[in-house]
C-alpha cells in the first residue's frame, strides 16, 4: 500500500493545497477527504479525478469536503467517467456538498450511481479486494468518521478531527494498526482551543499511539506549522515510534 498527502493543512492559499489523502493498492485508488484544492492536488501528484474508484468523506467541514463539487464537475463535464464507476462513502445522505452537486449536475446522478456506501460502524467497503475498510465514529463538533484501511500486508488508520475521547472509544479497533494519520491541533499549550473545537493535541496523539502499539504517526492538519518541533517533542515523551510530518506530494510506501 502507498499513501500520498494532497495537503497537510486545512487550506494553504500559497501552496494551493488542502486536506486529502490518497491511498493506492494494486491500481485501486481511494481519496480520503477532499478539501477545496482536491482536483489541483490530484493533478499535482500525477493523478486526475478519473483515477479514483472511491471517495470517503469524514465530515461536513469545508476543509474536508469543499472540493467535492469540483470533483463532480470534472467527472460530469470534462471526462468520460461513468457514475457507475464511483463509490461514495459518506456519513449521511444530506452531506451539504453532495446535495449541492446533485442540484448542479443532476444528469450525473441516477438512483443507483454513483454507488453510495453508508458509513457506519457496521459497514465496510472493499475495493475489488484490494482494500478492506472499516469505519470508526469519532467525536468532533459535528458527526465525523474515521477509517481503517487494510491490505494483507499493511494497515493505516485515518483519524481526522477528533477529540481524545472519540479516539479512546475506538481503542479496540485501533490496537495493532501500524500507521496512524491524525489531526493534531498543536501542543498542550493550546489545549483550551483544542477542547473547544474537539481536536486532540500532541500529548493525546503520543499517548494513544503508544497504547495502540502503532509504529508510525503521520501528523496532519496542524493549525500552526511552526509548532511542529514542539509537537514532535511532546509526542516523543509518550510514543517511541516514528513521528512524521509528511510532505505534500510524497508517495510513502507503508507496511
Ligand atoms: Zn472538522
Amino acid at each position: 500500500m502507498r499513501i500520498c498527502f494532497l495537503g497537510t493543512r486545512n487550506v494553504d492559499p500559497e501552496l494551493k493545497t488542502s486536506l486529502g489523502l490518497v491511498v493506492q493498492e494494486r491500481q485501486q485508488t481511494i481519496l480520503l477527504d477532499a478539501g477545496p484544492y482536491a482536483v489541483q492536488g490530484l493533478h499535482g501528484i500525477g493523478l486526475s479525478p478519473d483515477d479514483l474508484q472511491a471517495v470517503f468523506v469524514s465530515h461536513d467541514h469545508a476543509d474536508h469536503c469543499g472540493g467535492i463539487p469540483a470533483l463532480i464537475m470534472t467527472w460530469a463535464l470534462a471526462s468520460q467517467k461513468q457514475p457507475e464507476s464511483i463509490t461514495w462513502a459518506v456519513p449521511h445522505d444530506d452531506l451539504a456538498m453532495l446535495t449541492y452537486a446533485r442540484h448542479a449536475y443532476p444528469f450525473f446522478f441516477t438512483d443507483t450511481a454513483p454507488r453510495r456506501i453508508e458509513v457506519s460502524a457496521a459497514t465496510s467497503l472493499s475495493g475489488k479486494d484490494a482494500f478492506g475498510i472499516e469505519f470508526l465514529k469519532l467525536d468532533h463538533t459535528l458527526e465525523t468518521w474515521g477509517a481503517i484501511i487494510r491490505t494483507p500486508t499493511a494497515s493505516v488508520a485515518y483519524l481526522p478531527d477528533s477529540s481524545r475521547e472519540g479516539l479512546i472509544r475506538n481503542a479496540p479497533a485501533l490496537r495493532g494498526v501500524q500507521n496512524v494519520v491524525m489531526s493534531v491541533f498543536g501542543s498542550s499549550s493550546q489545549t483550551v482551543d483544542a477542547a473547544r473545537f474537539k481536536f486532540c493535541v500532541a500529548k493525546d496523539a503520543g499517548q494513544l499511539c503508544a497504547e495502540w502499539g502503532s509504529a508510525r504517526l503521520y501528523v496532519q492538519h496542524m493549525v500552526n506549522a511552526s509548532e511542529s518541533a514542539a509537537v514532535a517533542d511532546e509526542v516523543g515523551q509518550y510514543f517511541e515510534g516514528d513521528v512524521i510530518f509528511p510532505e505534500v506530494g510524497d508517495w510513502l510506501e507503508i507496511a
